[in-house]
């Protein structure tokens, strides 16, 4: 595994209440590889940070730009499911701190899903 591949897992480990190591480590939700390509953009990001999800309106825009897109929705994501009444995975939630911090727009986010979905 390669230091950008540890520092993203450490993403799993810090903000997703689903994530188990060591287990199908090659899936991974839309949130995840939006953020690892902007790693891969050269784009200096904390993964190490735990990042507090952000207010409701933050996660309104990225149910909508992030989770139709997503590999896991419906069926294998507890937030889609179950309307928001479940956590989001770890990759929205740091998605959505990265942007609340203002490390990030949503336009950022919009225009790497848009080149890599
Ligand atoms: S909350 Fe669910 S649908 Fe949205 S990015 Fe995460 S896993 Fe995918």
């Amino acid at each position: 595994m390669s230091d950008d591949e540890r520092r993203m897992r450490e993403l799993c480990l810090n903000h997703c209440v689903y994530y188990k190591p060591g287990k199908d480590e090659e899936l991974a939700c839309l949130g995840f590889l939006v953020i690892k390509e902007m790693i891969e953009e050269g784009r200096s990001l904390d993964l190490a940070e735990r990042w507090q999800p952000a207010g409701a309106e933050v996660e309104r825009m990225l149910a909508k730009e992030l989770c139709p897109r997503c590999p896991f929705n419906p069926d294998d994501c507890d937030y889609i499911l179950k309307e928001g009444d479940a956590a989001p995975c770890g990759g929205f939630v740091a998605l959505s701190g990265l942007i609340q911090a203002r490390c990030i727009t949503v336009r950022d986010a919009g225009d790497v899903i848009e080149r890599i979905c």
